[in-house]
């Protein structure tokens, strides 16, 4: 478990994604009526306003769309890993989503790099997620 200062803070909405985090699994809100993924979570399905939603179970797999190397924390709780790569990953479930997180990798970051989420559990119903390079399914 890690030890953190600043926590996510869980709403309606999200709480049952940081709970998935804190078991290892990645969810987002998925709809059942047009099959539209939308992230954050919310109570709205982004491509047809519907409510038929679900948090539902993703590969965990994307690729870096954009990046950031961030040379100072603004929490304490980063600041062992400065300086860090705070990678924006497009998920492969669909096109215009996008997932932010810290990139563990020791390789050149670049667009399109392959990735695979590393859920993090902080206690035991709150987690977050990290991105790595190493063992990505193909
Ligand atoms: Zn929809």
């Amino acid at each position: 478990m890690a030890e953190r200062l600043v926590k996510p803070m869980p709403d309606r909405d999200t709480v049952a994604y940081w709970q998935a985090l804190a078991d290892g699994k990645l969810v987002v809100t998925h709809c059942h009526d047009c099959g539209h993924w939308t992230w954050p979570p919310r109570p709205i399905c982004s491509g047809c306003h519907g409510d038929n939603l679900a948090l539902d179970e993703v590969k965990g797999t994307g690729e870096v769309y954009s990046w950031i190397v961030v040379h100072r924390s603004t929490t304490p709780d980063m600041m062992q890993y400065v300086p860090y790569c705070l990678a924006l990953v497009r998920l492969d479930e669909q096109a215009d989503i996008y997932i932010p997180g810290r990139l563990i990798s020791d390789k050149e970051v670049h667009r399109g790099m392959r990735v695979r989420v590393v859920p993090e559990r902080i206690t035991d119903h709150l987690g977050d997620l990290a991105w790595t390079t190493e063992d990505v399914p193909a």
